[in-house]
């Protein structure tokens, strides 16, 4: 870890220092302790069921879309007391949230647009988080390549001013300008230090091309596994309400009266329950879903981004772990910056009309590596130095915007009320950020709460999330955690550390399980064990391999992947789920082909030879 916490593997960073932080040694929320239950069997207090098991329930609140603003939504009113069910027809976490760039900030270049209220939002918000999920988000140190000091001044004041301009490069006065408002709107829960701007650094030089005279350093947050914190936000939720439960694989079809029709996925059996209220939390799909739902259309448009992530040594040297942020030559703004041990590029912005059909298209890759070269014009780049991509749809609010990059980043919540076929009220989130889930959650909840006649009871703006409860704040604290867990488990530093990075405070009482359960690493990945893989297939609602490879663990982002590792994880998730032989086969080549098609992952064995285990 750098200073400020900047992203490395390795060791776990200790949260920045904060008022509010939950006292070290609270329990753990939100991770349950590993026992271990028959092939099968899902964990005691899971709050995952199986749409059958739904069948005939009433809820007062059916949330569709488990993406991080249903599951904030959904823990939100759990925390009010509310029964809620929430469903995805994926995964948990599958679409847009599962593809950010993984950036908790305010969003710097918004304020061009005059969007100080959606800055200070999403500030406010970054730093919450930094402290309510401090086991997962991070500082991130930010620097803005500077070749001109009065670059795009005139195009500045024109956005500023709500007319069209087209884009060229922010110089030196713009750039310091709005970091200097940034600083001030972020002051709020303060806990960043102020930007600084001076002439580039010797050390920069293996960085920038020559063009490059001055650098602007700020402060954000990045977020290590966005889809864990929804997971935990889930788990959350059923803690506080034990009678709220989650399904994934199982889709909302109809809504008629106060009946929700419910498809599951796996079995294509579908079941009815019942509800006094129904939140649509379905991103890019809020206008698809209100067919079924009987609301209204024509409120979202969705633009899809590309991320690559990389294995490129000397790019991530150089960035001595900040991100950098800047403006390609045809105005898009980039974000380049050391995930773990690769480096993680995005994205693209282009409108598509189907989220189910967003793919990142190859020349998206070439862009982005073209656009690599011409800021970091010492260092080459190569599609060979891609292991992994992703993409996700944004859901946006309806806009006239030329670019899809001027498309405000604002978020909403309307209501359809009850109509002729529906008679509950629809609760419709439209448009968000990650980082402003939060808030967005809490609009949503009170109007479900105003719709059910009852009142808030508590806040979520203080209250951590998950294995985020009871992360010390400072080195000496997290040293203290890693000793006790380390005294209590038995287990080595090195994985200790490990398991406190992945599920925070939660790791107490899972470094206690898996070490009763021996711990002995994978095979082909010793960062994992075997019994945290089947703590991961069974207590996190994993339906398919490509759930557990793709989104319970960072193996498949961090290019980890090969055809050994994927049928040693196979070989573990169908001894723990009951796969029937043909079962773990289809899994196993549905996974490859999945790693292979849409994140551009090369085998070095091809799929169409038998993989064995
Ligand atoms: C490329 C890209 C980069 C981004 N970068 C950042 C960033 O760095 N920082 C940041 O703050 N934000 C970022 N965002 C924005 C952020 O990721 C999204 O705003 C946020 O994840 C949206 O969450 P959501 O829950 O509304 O939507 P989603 O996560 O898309 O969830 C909606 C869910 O609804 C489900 N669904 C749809 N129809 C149905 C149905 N009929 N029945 C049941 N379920 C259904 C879908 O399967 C999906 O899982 C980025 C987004 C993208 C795409």
């Amino acid at each position: 870890m750098s200073a400020t916490g900047t992203p490395t593997a390795g060791t776990p960073a200790a949260g920045m220092p904060a008022a509010g932080m939950p006292a070290a040694g609270m329990p753990a929320a939100g991770t349950p302790a590993a026992g271990t239950p028959a092939a099968g069997t899902p964990a005691a207090d899971t709050p995952y069921l199986r749409p059958a098991q739904l069948a005939g329930r009433h809820f007062s609140t059916v949330v569709v879309g488990a993406g991080v603003n249903g599951a904030g939504v959904f823990r939100d009113l759990c925390l009010q007391g509310v029964d809620c069910l929430i469903v995805d027809k994926g995964d948990i976490a599958a679409g847009a949230s599962s593809a950010p760039s993984r950036m908790i900030h305010g969003g710097l270049r918004y304020l061009e647009s005059g969007a100080f209220s959606l800055v200070a939002e999403a500030t406010r918000e970054r730093n919450l988080l930094l402290r309510n999920a401090a086991h997962l988000v991070r500082p991130l140190e930010t620097v803005v390549p500077l070749s001109s000091r009065f670059g795009g001044l005139v195009g500045s004041v024109l956005r500023f001013a709500g007319l069209r301009a087209s884009p060229g490069a922010r110089g030196l006065c713009v750039v310091g300008l709005g970091l200097r408002l940034y600083d001030r709107l972020g002051r709020r829960q303060r806990v960043m230090p102020e930007h600084r701007i001076a002439r580039v650094a010797a050390a920069d030089g293996a960085l920038f091309g020559a063009a490059v005279r001055w650098t602007a350093t700020y402060y954000d947050a990045w977020i290590r596994h966005p889809e864990w914190l929804v997971l935990e936000l889930i788990r959350d939720g059923h803690r506080d309400q034990s009678e709220s439960v989650a399904s994934n694989y199982c889709r909302v079809t109809a809504c008629q009266g106060r009946t929700v029709t419910l498809r599951d996925a796996l079995t294509g059996e579908s079941v009815q329950v019942t509800a006094d209220t129904v939140v649509n939390a379905t991103g890019a799909w809020l206008d698809r879903s209100a067919g079924a739902l009987q609301g209204q259309g024509s409120r979202v448009m969705g633009t899809k981004g590309s991320h690559l992530i990389l294995d490129h040594p000397a790019l991530r040297d150089a960035l001595r772990g900040r991100m950098a942020y800047f403006e390609a030559s045809d105005g898009r703004v980039c974000i380049v910056y050391p995930f773990l041990d690769r480096v993680l590029v995005g994205s693209t912005d282009i409108p598509v009309d189907d989220p189910d059909q967003a793919a990142t298209d190859p020349a998206e890759i070439d862009y982005l590596l073209d656009v690599l070269r011409e800021v970091f014009p010492r260092l080459d780049f190569g599609r060979g130095n891609v292991v992994y991509t992703y993409v996700g749809v944004r859901p946006l609010a309806q806009s006239d915007a030329d670019k899809p990059g001027q498309i405000s980043r604002d978020h909403a919540v309307v209501i359809d009320p009850p109509n002729a076929s529906r008679d509950v009220p629809l609760i419709c989130l439209v448009g968000g950020k990650w980082t402003t889930f939060r808030s967005l959650a809490q609009l949503a909840a009170d109007a479900v709460l105003a719709q059910l006649g009852r009142t808030r009871a508590q806040s979520t703006e203080q209250l951590a999330i998950g294995g985020g409860a009871g992360m010390p704040a400072d080195a000496p604290g997290l040293d203290r955690l890693l000793d006790d867990i380390q005294a209590a488990s038995g287990l080595s530093r090195t994985r200790v550390a490990e398991l406190v990075n992945r599920y925070g405070s939660g790791a107490r009482a899972l470094a206690r399980g898996f070490a009763d359960q021996g711990d002995a690493p994978l095979k082909h990945a010793p960062e994992y064990s075997a019994p945290e893989v089947r703590f991961l297939c069974r207590d996190t609602a994993v339906q398919h391999l490509a759930d557990l490879v793709i989104r319970r663990t960072l193996l498949a982002i961090r290019g980890r992947m090969t055809a050994a590792l994927a049928g040693e994880l196979a070989g573990i998730a169908a001894a723990e789920l009951g796969w029937s032989p043909a079962r773990h086969d289809a899994e196993l080549q549905a996974c490859i082909a999945t790693l292979r098609d849409r994140h551009f992952v090369l085998f070095p064995v091809s799929i169409s030879s038998p993989v064995t285990i």
